[in-house]
Order: structure tokens, then sequence, then C-alpha cells
């Protein structure tokens, strides 16, 4: 079968000579519907936060159920299902509570499939238990391939906030990507807060608007803070999600959120912090949340089946992952790109 591999740093290829697996025990082989093309992949590809590995790619997949294990039940060939990417080791307190990218094993293992493990840009890919299974009923896999993740991660980190984000506060979504165009819609679906969206193009910019943020401000610009400042008043951001993760959004954020606010970096841009008393409103919370658990996963496919979030996706041949990496890297993907098979 054909899939995306990686070989280590800077070298992915597509092969055609990979053996299609056979599930045995609680294996479950899915049909790859679509993966999706998240920003971590060129985290991986270009810096090598998965050191040494080869694997096939892919952390955001969706498809049909092709065969299962002897001892898997309640899935039938045909069935559509997601497939939720941090795998834990199933087994410890935050894994039975459905938390599995808090797994307290994380640091002995591989983060899931596409990530250390054979992931879904192929035709097939083997899931090591049906419990990382979550059903989509009618919807198609292609469009809901990037739903375990750019919509997944965001609505998790969004949820912390929630008891936060009342209908007379701002929150700031840094990064109109494929996390932060999601966001935005979760925001207004589930909170009444004003969405303060910034990126670093005006198209980025017009696409939150179109989403439903209510102000706009351009990161690059040197007045950034004070732009946002204007917008909330002396009171600032309740909330800041920053998607970027870099040295300079983080400053952003530490800039504009709130006394006793949330300052959330969700992006792995290797942005550095440095603490120091004056430089943070008292009360803040400064989290990196991770991914969210399978239970929200079941959450975030309750408000795609009920048309509340829209993932913006741009469609592409695995034949051409190579390709979209470079445009993924350059700012050209609007929204989602999602290979398939
Ligand atoms: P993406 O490439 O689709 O989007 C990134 C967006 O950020 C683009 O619109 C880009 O123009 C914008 N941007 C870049 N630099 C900026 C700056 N200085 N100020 C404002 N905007 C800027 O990426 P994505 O797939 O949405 O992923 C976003 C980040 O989140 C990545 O670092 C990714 O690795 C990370 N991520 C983290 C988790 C987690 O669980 N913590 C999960 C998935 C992705
Ligand atoms: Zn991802
Ligand atoms: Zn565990």
């Amino acid at each position: 079968m054909k899939a995306v591999r990686y070989f280590g740093l800077k070298d992915v290829r597509v092969v055609n000579d990979l053996e299609k697996p056979v599930p045995s025990g609680d294996e479950v082989l899915i049909k790859v519907g679509g993966a999706g093309v998240c920003h971590s992949d060129l985290h991986i590809i270009d810096e090598g936060t998965v050191p040494g590995a080869q694997f096939t790619l892919g952390h955001e997949n969706a498809g049909w159920v092709e065969e299962v294990g002897t001892s898997v039940k309640g899935y039938k060939m045909g069935d559509a299902v997601l497939v939720y990417g941090p795998w834990g080791c199933g087994h410890c307190k935050p894994c039975q509570q459905s938390s599995e990218n808090y797994c307290d094993h994380q640091s002995e293992q591989a983060y899931g499939g596409g990530l250390g493990l054979n992931g879904g840009m192929a035709d097939y890919m083997l899931v090591p238990s049906s419990r990382l299974l979550v059903p989509i009923f009618d919807l198609d896999p292609v469009i809901a391939a990037p739903l375990t993740d750019a919509a997944l991660t965001p609505y998790a980190a969004i949820k912390r906030s929630l008891e936060k984000l009342m209908p007379d506060e701002y929150v700031v979504v840094i990064g109109i990507g494929g996390l932060g165009h999601v966001a935005i819609q979760i925001l207004n679906e589930m909170t009444g807060s004003a969405i303060i969206a910034c990126d670093i193009t005006p198209e980025r910019l017009a696409f939150a608007k179109e989403l439903g943020a209510s102000h706009t401000v351009n990161s690059k610009d040197a007045d950034a803070a004070d732009q946002i400042r204007r917008i909330t008043g002396i009171k600032k951001a309740k909330v800041v999600l920053d998607f970027v993760g870099a040295s300079s959004t983080i400053e952003l954020g530490a800039k504009t959120v709130a006394l006793d606010g949330d300052l959330t970096i969700v992006g792995l841009g290797g942005g550095r912090f440095q603490y120091n008393m004056m430089g943070l409103p008292f009360g803040v919370r400064l989290t990196n949340p991770y991914w969210g658990s399978r239970t929200e996963l079941m959450e975030v496919v309750g408000l795609a089946r009920q048309k509340k979030i829209h993932i913006e996706i741009e469609r592409f041949k695995l034949d051409q992952a190579v390709e979209v990496y470079d445009k993924l890297r350059n700012g050209q993907i609007k929204g989602r790109a999602v290979l398939i098979p």
C-alpha cells in the first residue's frame, strides 16, 4: 500500500511498497478516508521532535472500519470513525478517564499514530485498540478527519477557560490557521466573549472576520499590544489563546492578558517566556494544554454534526504530501489540508 513516510530529519517520501496490516486481538484496521496535515508535522520534519524513528505520518485521521481483530466488539466493516490521536497506555488513571493526552506514561512511549508510530497518511492504518475510535455516523470522513486535532485541541483549550469567557469579556486568538480558524467558531458557539483575532497577513485577518471575530489586529505591527488594549480598555483580555507559541506571540499574550486571566499557549513554536513579577498580571494562569480527551472528541463530533463548526479544507492526493508540507510551511494553506488516499 501507499504511505507518506518520515525517514528522519527533513526526509519525507511517498512509498508504494508497504504491506497492508492485518489486525489481531483488539486492533482495528481502518481504510483511511482523510488524513489532516497539521503544523506539528512540520515541527517533526524540520526540527526532529520525534528523533530517530521511521514511520508513516498523519495524526489527524478518519475513515471506515476495514477489518477487526478477534476480540473487538461493537464495530463492523464500513463503520465511519475518527481515530483519536494521543495513544496512552490505556490503563492509568488519566487514560481510564479518557484523557490519554495526559497519560502517566507519556514520557516512556511514542505519542501515537503519525507521532512515532505508523499514522494515517496511507491507504490503511492499524489502530491498536477499538477504544481509540469515535463513531461519526453520517459525517464524511474526508471532512471529519481534522476534527481529531484542529478542532479537538482548541475545544479542550477553550473548555478550560469557559467560566472566564463571559459576554462582557474579550478573548484574543493568535494564529488563524488550522486550529485557530476552528477556535473562533467554537468560541462563538460556546461563549459570548468578543473575539480579537491576530495573524500576520490581511487575508487571514479577513478570514477571521468572516468566521465571526469582532476585531482583528496584525501581530506584525509594532504596536499590536497597544491596538488590543485600545479595543479592550483597561480590563484587557480575560483569555489569550496562542496557536503559534513563538517568543513574540507569548510576549503579546503576556502584554494583553487581564488580571486573573488565562494565557494559554497551544502552539509549539519553540518560544521562550522569561517570567518576572511585573511582566505578567497577578492571578494569570499560564498553561500549555496538549490535545484533548476521547470524550471531548465525542463532544466535538456533536458540534460538527449540528453544523456548529465548519472546517475549511483543501483536498490533496497522498502523492502530493511533500508539496502540501511546502505550502503549509509557506503559509499557503487556508484552514486545513487533507490528504485523501
Ligand atoms: P497552521 O500553519 O495551520 O496555522 C498557523 C497560523 O499562525 C497561520 O495562519 C500563520 O499565518 C499564523 N502565524 C504565524 N506566525 C504568526 C505570528 N507571529 N503572529 C500571529 N500569527 C502567526 O498551524 P496549525 O496546524 O493551526 O498549528 C498551530 C500550532 O499549534 C503549531 O505550532 C502546532 O504544532 C501546534 N499544535 C499544538 C497542539 C497541542 O496539542 N498543543 C496540537 C496541534 C497543533
Ligand atoms: Zn496536530
Ligand atoms: Zn495511560
